[in-house]
């Protein structure tokens, strides 16, 4: 039977690091993943390109029972120290929008710069290798695998979440959490597109394509981004990033002019060009598809000079603040997150370690931390993966 230190559970982003920094440690670092290659989610992040990190990393761009629990690790370990990292394996990087950092050339060179690292370090590493359970064992712990039993003082859990099933995302970190006795916080997909009704759908699908910057908010949280119509709902970054804060049964408030005095314009318009239609106004506004399906949804056929001041109110509201109510979202089949996780209650925030339990470390996105789209979850990921690797 193996004996290790450390055995890592997952090839992921949270996992490599952690065990790069164990292994830089002296610790014999054993990580087994039960996908074929390492870094899978890394690899076809970021359209092929991989947001490793964001800018503007900060404790509201987290969400968690406890927002304040990944603090200390971003702190500890932050973007700064991770873009050194690629700076030093000699990695191209841009920002692109909003403080999100890709790289030049692909995600390939950030595998590839972990597993280097991993090389050097010295860590073991199992691929095509299932986990099946871990307990308790003589000295620390027993994992079963698929190649048989090993044996460590310390177990890293960073089998990640249940977004991509098809990618090797399976739960299992989650069960192993209330094995040992730690909770979890309700699981749902984030960064996920909103799925409509079927009479929502009427409408949206004739607009699928379509385009608009705008604001999307859930609740009191709203994103300035792109918003996009599909065949099946609405999708693109400010969606995404509002989908992880809908709940079900909610709606969602659409600002297709953000920052426009729209009622000014439209005001403007009645004066100055009275015999357009509104969809010749709006179109200036809008995607013309979008400005023709707003003049027929709100029945206003009149020219501009004879539209009332109250229909110029319902095309203002609903510019600004279009009420929708979607049905689900497309679920873990496409969520490029799982939203909630181990409870960061039953962790120490400064080593990642299950505080009744030495030895047990939980890091990545198996933890109850989601990070907003952008960056986020990978800054997380290094982050809380760095912590768990300085005492595991
Ligand atoms: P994962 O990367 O999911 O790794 C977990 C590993 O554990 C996997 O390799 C899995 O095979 C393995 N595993 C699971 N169960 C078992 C088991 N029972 N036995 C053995 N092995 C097991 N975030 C960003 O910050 N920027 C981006 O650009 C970005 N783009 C994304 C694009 C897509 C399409 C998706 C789906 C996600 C994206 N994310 C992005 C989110 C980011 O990929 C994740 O937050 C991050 O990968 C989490 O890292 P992790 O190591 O915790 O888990």
């Amino acid at each position: 039977m193996e004996q290790m230190d450390v055995i890592v559970l997952g090839a992921g982003a949270a996992g490599m690091f952690a065990a790069i920094e164990a292994g830089r440690r002296g610790r014999r670092v054993l990580v087994i993943d039960h996908a074929k290659s390492a870094g899978e989610k890394i690899r076809i992040s970021g359209g092929g390109r991989c947001n490793f990190t964001n800018l503007g990393i900060a404790a509201d761009r987290f969400i968690s029972k406890n927002p304040r629990f990944a603090l200390s690790a971003l702190k500890r370990f932050s973007q700064w120290d991770f873009i050194a990292r690629m700076d030093g394996a000699g990695i191209a990087w841009h920002e692109k929008t909003l403080g999100q950092l890709f790289c030049d050339g692909s995600a390939k060179q950030v595998v590839d710069m972990l597993l280097g690292d991993m090389a050097r370090a010295g860590v073991a590493l199992w691929l095509g290798c299932g986990v099946t359970a871990v307990r308790r064992g003589a000295a620390g712990f027993e994992v079963e695998t698929a190649r048989g039993l090993v044996r460590a003082a310390s177990v890293v859990v960073a089998t990640g979440g249940k977004s991509i099933p098809k990618m090797g995302a399976s739960g299992f970190g989650y069960q192993v959490a209330e094995s040992f006795g730690l909770g979890v916080v309700e699981l749902r997909p984030g960064l996920v597109p909103l799925t409509f009704a079927a009479q929502e759908l009427d409408w949206m699908v004739p607009l699928a394509g379509v385009a608009v910057q705008g604001r999307v908010s859930a609740g009191r949280t709203g994103f300035d981004e792109a918003v996009l119509f599909t065949h099946r709902g609405l999708s693109g970054p400010a969606v995404l990033q509002a989908s992880s804060y809908w709940r079900e049964g909610d709606e969602i408030r659409l600002d297709l002019a953000p920052g426009l005095d729209v009622a000014a314009v439209l005001g403007q318009a009645k004066r100055a060009q009275g015999r357009a239609a509104l969809r010749t106004v709006l179109a200036r506004i809008l995607p013309e598809k979008l400005a023709r399906h707003i003049e027929a949804d709100l029945a206003i056929t009149a020219p501009m000079a004879e539209i009332s001041r109250a229909d110029l109110e319902r095309v203002t509201l609903m510019l600004r603040e279009w009420r929708l109510r979607p049905v689900g979202s497309e679920g873990y089949r496409t969520a490029e997150v799982t939203l909630g996780g181990v409870d960061t209650d039953g962790l120490d925030g400064r080593t990642m370690m299950a505080r009744g339990v030495p030895g047990l470390f939980f890091i990545g996105e198996v933890v109850d931390v989601t990070g907003w789209l952008g960056g986020y979850n990978f800054q997380w990921a290094w982050s809380s993966g760095w912590a768990a690797g300085q005492v595991a």
